[in-house]
């Protein structure tokens, strides 16, 4: 099979003429031994300014057509930085970033005609990554590479969860081999570009896949193409890759070279913000080896490599993790009530809303059930739980505490040693940081603490020294 690399470039490296020749570079290097899929993210700060433009346009705020010009004036600099003396390829994007533009201020228009939704909102911001793609693409062929954009609501299917949608990936798997590889296999492209964070649904609407979604888009590609190439994905970022701890807190920190996916996906799940933590979910269903690489040492030995196995060493517990803003729900029953049974119709009443577990502590008593929700949430359940038909018949009481963190330690070695536990509770306990709850996540690789939202720095540092310095 021939080799195939995708690789995904985040906003930080789409920014200037400097970034721009960036990629040249990095394209130039894997050119040499395999043809190359790009997925872009948009320019560095541009979803931010088109959410910034759908909401201040559901306000009816009468002149945000600043932002729109804002936005456009970024993607002119930029093609005026990096097409100047293309005149064929500067005229393309050029027209292509007028034409897109003016949709959007005719989108902006009529939303005020229209109900505000997120499904609108998924529309507007798929703009930054059409015109990032298009012009890159632009970019790639002045430097003489056969390159070929595409827009990915043409290949890519999803679900109309808007604003989080999840792939059909059967479906997907379908439409991105009988688009892609007769370009990939054609003389005529050596380079496909394709637009990050968004897909479409079955009845051709635009769906965006979250924040940093660019990142499934690529392991999306990856998993449709795995049984035709040998395949690779590489995600450029301003990092080196996943640390053991969030250098922003900890003192101490460590890349981790070699990861599993499981690992990754706690280090995913506990806040480490390096990937979209379900592209880590289709990597590892089809067991596509990925990379994480710093976008200015692309040369760099000191990067990621996340691939299936667990990679066994002495260092049982692999990192220490948080999620800094949290809130903990207590739903609590009278004595004579059990809750048994209504869990299930709490998770489902919040699964169907769009609340999403972090975490389900496990408690003895039978009276209440307490877990873990996004911060953001917490009105929403509120207002969800005390309008449910169970409240004041089988439960009586609700607290929601939203001042608390999640200290998470990760490793393989949290299934194969005994006392980890312990060892959480001792150093935490010596420390004087009280544990108000202990948890499961989504696996079974991490054990987790629930503490007051003051404590977080100082746990994460004491667990550190616990179980990373100290082995
Ligand atoms: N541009 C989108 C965002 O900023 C998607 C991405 O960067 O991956 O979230
Ligand atoms: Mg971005």
């Amino acid at each position: 099979m021939e080799d195939l690399v995708v690789m995904k470039f985040g906003g930080s490296c789409l920014k200037d003429e400097k970034s721009f020749s960036q990629i040249q570079y990095i394209v130039k290097k894997y050119r040499e031994a395999s043809k190359i899929i790009i997925v872009a993210s948009a320019l560095k700060g541009i979803t931010d300014k088109l959410i910034d433009f759908y909401k201040k346009s559901c306000k009816e705020e009468p002149k945000c057509d600043y932002i729109i010009d804002d936005i456009f004036n970024i993607h002119k600099n930029v093609i005026n930085q990096i097409l100047i003396n293309e005149e064929s390829e500067f005229k393309k994007a050029f027209e292509f970033l007028k034409k897109e533009i003016g949709e959007l201020k005719q989108i902006g228009g009529v939303i005020k005609l229209i109900r505000p939704s997120i499904e609108i909102q998924d529309i507007i911001i798929s703009y930054g990554e059409k015109l990032s793609a298009f012009i890159l693409s632009q970019y790639l062929k002045s430097k003489n590479y056969k390159a070929e954009y595409i827009s990915s609501d043409e290949i890519l299917l999803t679900d109309d969860n808007f604003g989080r949608a999840l792939p059909l990936l059967k479906e997907t798997e379908i439409m991105v081999t009988d688009r892609i590889i007769p370009l990939l296999q054609s003389e005529l492209i050596e380079i496909i570009c394709v637009t990050g964070f968004y897909g479409s649904t079955k009845d051709k609407k635009i769906t965006t896949f979250g924040r940093g979604g660019s990142d499934l888009t690529a392991a999306i590609l990856a998993y449709c193409l795995r049984n035709n190439y040998n395949l690779k994905v590489i995600y450029w970022k301003n990092v080196k890759g996943f640390l053991n701890a969030d250098p922003r807190i900890a003192e101490k920190t460590a890349l981790l070279k070699r990861i599993s996916y499981k690992e990754a996906k706690e280090l995913a799940f506990f806040g480490s913000k390096v990937l979209h933590p379900l592209c880590l979910d289709v990597n590892e269903k089809g067991n596509i080896p990925s990379e994480i690489k710093f976008f200015n040492e692309p040369d760099s030995d000191e990067f990621t490599t996340i691939t299936k196995e667990i990679v066994r060493d002495d260092k049982i517990i692999r990192a220490i993790t948080s999620i800094y803003k949290l809130s903990m729900v207590t739903v609590e029953s009278d004595t004579m009530v059990p809750l048994s049974g209504t869990a299930s119709k709490i998770f489902s009443l919040l699964g169907n809303n769009n609340v999403n577990i972090v975490f389900i502590s496990q408690s003895s008593s039978e009276n209440n059930i307490t877990f873990g929700i996004e911060f953001e949430d917490s009105m929403k359940v509120s207002f969800l739980l005390r309008n449910s038909d169970f409240f004041g018949k089988k439960w009586f009481k609700i607290k929601i505490d939203n001042d608390i963190s999640l200290v998470a330690v990760i490793g393989a070695g949290v299934l194969h040693t005994s006392g980890i536990a312990g060892r959480v509770f001792t150093s935490l306990g010596d420390s004087n940081i009280n544990i108000k709850a202990i948890a499961q996540g989504s696996s079974e690789l991490n054990f987790t603490a629930i503490i007051d939202r003051k404590n977080c720095d100082k746990a994460i540092n004491v667990l550190y020294n616990e179980f990373i310095t100290q082995k």
